[in-house]
């Protein structure tokens, strides 16, 4: 997951919740609840979720272990559950 987020994911070019398409100049972010980016709208609507203070946190935790880095490395893909960011 570590190694290949940026291939995989950073250029999405579709929300993978609403479907709708991702320009590489617009704005994504991560899901803390599946890691799949996201449009920024989206993002809103998960964070209205009640469980989203509980899931970022599980998230975090995971994805500390799991990439030995710190959380707010902008290297790690962590860091871009809650920092959006663009295709480049
Ligand atoms: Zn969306």
């Amino acid at each position: 997951m570590e190694a290949n987020w940026e291939k995989e994911l950073s250029c999405a070019s579709q929300c993978k919740r609403c479907h709708k398409p991702i320009e590489d100049k617009d704005q994504r972010i991560l899901s803390v609840y599946d890691h799949q980016p996201i449009c920024m709208q989206c993002k809103k609507e998960e964070e209205k979720r009640p469980d989203y203070g509980d899931a970022s946190k599980q998230m975090i935790s995971r994805c500390m272990q799991e990439t030995n880095k710190p959380y707010g490395d902008p290297a790690s893909y962590c860091f871009h559950h809650f920092c959006p960011f663009k295709c480049t």
